[in-house]
């Protein structure tokens, strides 16, 4: 079986539709959780499945540096590893060399770096970017990249851009025929709407079996990365899959998913639940605060996750407050369980013709803001 992908309905530029691939649907517009070393912390992979995700994210800068692509693969590659079975997608691990290693070291060649964890030196090109990703035996694979933080000057970005797009083929070549397994190409460009249009014709001569809008959620801050959603989306293939990397929160999800994108990953879920923090349909609620000391109430009683089902916020409060493992675990499992909530509620919403609706209502609910104090 290939991979594939089947758009099955639109609502302006919003879109819904299946990824298939031979170890499961993906269900579009999807949120990827992110299990950067090899787990989604704090989540047993089952538990995020029940949350209702089809996919997940693997970093290969923290896979390839601990406990490396060569151990994990004579382990039977990562899914057997991590005990999950459905699709995964790896980024290239150029993003977090960028973000994380030290002395850096960027050639036409590929980037050389130390580790973050023990200052080892290490080097990724395009070709070991891919083997990396094969090894690790990742469903969807990245093309490694190169992106600058923003802002930055447009000559900086389009030197950048151009490197990345023979990235890009030097990715398609090592990458090779591997049936069943994706290569996604990434736009970069910046804010710049010519050089995102180079970047997507580069692309496009390429071919690839998806496409990401890189080089956003980099500090641009939010209007600025809708202003170039408004057209970057539009730029790219139809017919296949359009990524949106490292976004978002979820009025960043909303906004992207109603500009013509189909996949996003984000650690913010995880994340703040694991620092006491609760993304609800009502906005974000901080359960360090005092005010729910002596609140029995559930943290959203509409909500059916574990967390809300069983425990009041009074509860969820003392574990936060205390540093228990079970604050993480289960804010982690409500945050995780909104999120993929909020992306089937746009997908219906896209089928449904509804989306303008669904986005009102969406604003709403969050401009009430947490309900009242007791
Ligand atoms: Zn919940």
């Amino acid at each position: 079986m290939n991979f594939s992908f089947a758009l099955n309905a639109t609502d302006g530029a919003a879109r819904t539709g299946v990824i298939s691939t031979p170890r499961g649907e993906i269900r579009t517009p999807a949120f990827m959780p992110v299990g950067t070393a090899a787990t989604v912390k704090a989540m047993r992979p089952e538990s995020v499945r029940a949350t209702g995700a089809d996919i997940l994210l693997g970093n290969t800068y923290h896979l390839m540096l601990r406990p490396s692509a060569e151990r994990i693969d004579r382990l039977g590659g990562l899914h057997k590893f991590m005990n999950w079975d459905r699709p995964i997608l790896t980024d290239s691990g150029g993003f977090q060399v960028m973000s994380l290693a030290s002395l850096r070291k960027l050639t036409e060649k590929g980037v050389t770096f130390k580790s973050h964890i023990d200052g080892s030196k290490h080097e990724i090109t395009p070709e070991r970017s891919m083997e990396i990703q094969k090894l690790l035996g990742s469903d969807i694979v990245m093309t490694f990249d190169e992106c600058p933080a923003l802002p930055a000057d447009r000559t900086r970005i389009a030197e950048s851009m151009r490197l990345s797009m023979r990235w890009a083929q030097r990715s398609r070549d090592a990458f090779g025929d591997r049936p069943g397994h994706a290569l996604f190409g990434i736009q970069q460009g910046g804010l710049e709407r010519d050089l995102r249009e180079e970047s997507a014709e580069a692309l496009r001569v390429v071919g690839f079996d998806g496409y990401a809008v890189g080089g956003l959620a980099v500090g641009e801050g939010q209007e600025a990365m809708f202003g170039c959603l408004d057209y970057a989306p539009a730029q790219l293939p139809e017919d296949k899959p359009r990524y949106l990397m490292g976004v978002g929160k979820p009025d960043d999800i909303v906004g992207a998913v109603k500009r013509g994108i189909d996949m996003m990953d984000c650690v913010l879920p995880s994340r703040s639940g694991r620092t006491g923090q609760a993304w609800t349909r009502r906005g974000q609620v901080n359960l360090r605060n005092a005010r729910h000391a002596d609140d029995p109430r559930p943290l959203d009683e509409t909500c059916t996750c574990p967390a809300c089902a069983n425990y009041s916020r009074a509860y969820l409060h003392h574990v936060v407050r205390s540093q228990e493992m079970i604050a993480g675990m289960l804010l982690t499992w409500h945050n995780l369980h909104y999120y993929q909530e909020l992306m089937g509620g746009m997908r219906d919403a896209i089928a449904a013709q509804d989306f303008a609706d669904f986005e009102t209502r969406f604003h709403a609910m969050r401009a009430e803001g947490d309900i009242d104090r007791l």
